[in-house]
């Protein structure tokens, strides 16, 4: 099993919690993503998963970030590709729209590269690359990046009715057939998505006979992961007392036949993140 989505010291985690989370929940390996910006919101540096990776490179699976607004963000990009050491481009959590020419720069470098570019997608004032609707136009612009969809907007658009991000980001009820994401997993070879976090979750359980079939339709797009925040495996520092993958885990079991989960849970991300 891999986990496509951690992060390092998530939480104030020492960088050991975290390799015992990807231990405990009974993974192989993870995809670190550090978040680098230029608000210090996150600050989760490139440079302190190169760090870790030298220590766990069994379990590491490393990605590199840049803040793009940076006026170097292009050059820096790819002294990262350099080292040769990174499998893929994330976590992308910046205040930018998806429209930005900084974005579209950064992008370019990726697909150069082939890489994975895993994307946290949330609209609203304080959102992350807003603006979903452009998220096609980057599809056919840039070919060779793998999108990897993540986070609260992505999985609201299971659905063909999307309440206003002001309203809520985390819809639940029924799904309404006809979803961007449902259509561009369906059209397009170069997107994928990540099951972390409560939206991923939310968006396969909030109607489990819609979320069987999308299940069972994108089963060689979909990554099982976490994004999940506490210091254990166990749940330990979480308000709801329980780690993400024992929460997603058994839902996946439940709907997924199991050639299928097989794939979600390993050989997708094989194939996806060229490991
Ligand atoms: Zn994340
Ligand atoms: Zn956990």
């Amino acid at each position: 099993m891999i986990d496509a989505h951690l992060h390092l010291t998530h939480n104030g985690r020492s960088v050991e919690e975290t390799i015992a989370h990807i231990e405990t929940i009974g993974a192989e390996k993870a995809v670190i993503l550090p978040i680098e910006d230029g608000d210090g919101e996150f600050g989760w540096m490139t440079e302190d998963v190169v760090a870790a990776y030298a220590q766990y490179p069994h379990r590491i699976i490393p990605f590199c970030h840049v803040d793009v607004t940076r006026e170097d963000a292009v050059g820096e990009l790819e002294k990262r590709a350099d080292r040769g050491i990174f499998k893929g481009y994330g976590e992308q959590k910046q205040h930018v729209r998806l429209d930005d020419p900084r974005l579209a720069r950064v992008l370019a470098i990726c697909n150069d590269l082939h890489w994975p570019v895993t994307w946290h997608f949330q609209e609203g004032e304080r959102g992350y690359n807003g603006g979903i609707e452009h998220l096609e136009v980057l599809l056919k612009k840039f070919p060779n990046v793998r999108f990897i969809g993540h986070a609260q907007s992505w999985w609201a658009h299971i659905s063909a009715d999307v309440p206003a991000p002001s309203e809520t980001l985390y819809p639940t009820g029924p799904v309404k057939p006809g979803g961007l994401i449902d259509r561009l997993l369906v059209d397009y070879d170069n997107i994928f998505a990540d099951l972390s976090a409560g939206s991923g979750l939310g968006g396969l359980t909030r109607d489990e006979d819609f979320a069987a079939e999308f299940l069972a339709r994108h089963s060689q797009k979909l990554m099982f992961a976490t994004d999940c925040p506490c210091g254990d495996g166990k749940g330990a520092g979480t308000s709801r007392g329980s780690c993400f993958a024992q929460l997603s885990l058994p839902v996946l079991e439940r709907m997924v036949a199991p050639d299928a989960l097989e794939d979600i849970l390993h050989n997708n991300a094989v194939r996806i993140l060229n490991l």
